[in-house]
C-alpha cells in the first residue's frame, strides 16, 4: 500500500526555536488522524510542510508520493485544507465563495448544490455569510476544502469555538469522508475531542513526537486500564 503521507527525521527551525524536531510517521490511505499538541507544538508548521507551504530543515517529506514544495506537484489540486480560523468576506454568499473556491481547483461548480445539502446550508446559500453563525461558517469552510475531491484532507483545530452539538455535527460530516476513502488529519488541543474519533494518534510536544499510536496502544503504553489522560 501506497503512503498518502511520509515523514522522514522532518525538522523545521526558525532560528534558535526548533517548530518540528526529528518527526517520522506515514499515513496510509483511509486513515484519520489525530494530531494533539499545546499552543506551538508544531502542528501548523506540519500542516505548512504537508501543503508545501514550508519547506523542511531537514528530512524528507512525501504527500501522494511527492514532495510538496516542489514546484511541480501535480497532486496539489487533491489537497483539501481547512486553517484554524477561516475568514469569509461576509458580504458574499456562501454559494459566490463556494463558486470561487471551486475555480481556484479547477473544479466543477456543478457539485455545489449536493455539497451545501451535505452540511446543511442550502436554505442560507444565497444569504450574505454575515448573517451565518459560527458553525454554518466552519461548515462552508469545510466544504470548500472538499473540491477537487481530495484524497488527503487536513483540518486545523476544525471546531475551535464550536459547541458541542455543532461540534458533534462536524466529526459526523468528516466521518463520512473517511468512509469514502480520504485521509484526515484533525488537529486540536485536547486528546479527549479525538480519542474516539481518530483511527492513529499522534501527540507533539514542543516540535518532537512522544506518541504515534492507536488510542488502544496509548493506553497499553500509559499503563492505564481505563481512560486516558496524556499530559503534553
Ligand atoms: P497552536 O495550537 O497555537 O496553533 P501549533 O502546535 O500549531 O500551535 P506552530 O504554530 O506549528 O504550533 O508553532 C510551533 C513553534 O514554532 C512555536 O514556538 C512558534 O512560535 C514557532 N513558529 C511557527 N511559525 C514560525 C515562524 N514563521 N517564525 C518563527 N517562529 C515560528
Amino acid at each position: 500500500m501506497t503512503a498518502i503521507v511520509e515523514l522522514e527525521h522532518i525538522e523545521k527551525r526558525y532560528g534558535a526555536i526548533a517548530a518540528v524536531n526529528d518527526v517520522s510517521f506515514a499515513l496510509q490511505p483511509g486513515e484519520s488522524v489525530a494530531l494533539i499538541g499545546h499552543n506551538g507544538a508544531g502542528k501548523t508548521t506540519l500542516f505548512k510542510m504537508m501543503l508545501g507551504l514550508s519547506r523542511p530543515t531537514s528530512g524528507d517529506i512525501r504527500v501522494l508520493g511527492d514532495h510538496p514544495a516542489a514546484g511541480e506537484f501535480a497532486a496539489r489540486k487533491r489537497l483539501g485544507y481547512l486553517p484554524e480560523s477561516v475568514s469569509f468576506n461576509g458580504a458574499l454568499t456562501g454559494r459566490e465563495v463556494l463558486s470561487f473556491y471551486a475555480r481556484l481547483k479547477d473544479a466543477s461548480t456543478d457539485k455545489i448544490d449536493s455539497l451545501l445539502e451535505r452540511v446543511g446550508l442550502t436554505a442560507a446559500a444565497d444569504r450574505p455569510i454575515r448573517t451565518y453563525s459560527k458553525g454554518m461558517r466552519q461548515r462552508l469552510g469545510l466544504i470548500q476544502a472538499l473540491f477537487g475531491d481530495p484524497l488527503l484532507l487536513l483540518l486545523d483545530e476544525p471546531t475551535t469555538g464550536l459547541d458541542p452539538a455543532l461540534r458533534l455535527e462536524f466529526y459526523e460530516i468528516v466521518q463520512e469522508l473517511q468512509q469514502q476513502g480520504a485521509t484526515i488529519v484533525l488537529s486540536s488541543h485536547a486528546l479527549t475531542e479525538l480519542e474516539e474519533r481518530a483511527s492513529r494518534i499522534i501527540i507533539l510536544n514542543r516540535g518532537r513526537m512522544v506518541a504515534n499510536g492507536s488510542i488502544d496502544e496509548l493506553r497499553k503504553l500509559a499503563g492505564l486500564p481505563i481512560k486516558i489522560r496524556v499530559t503534553v
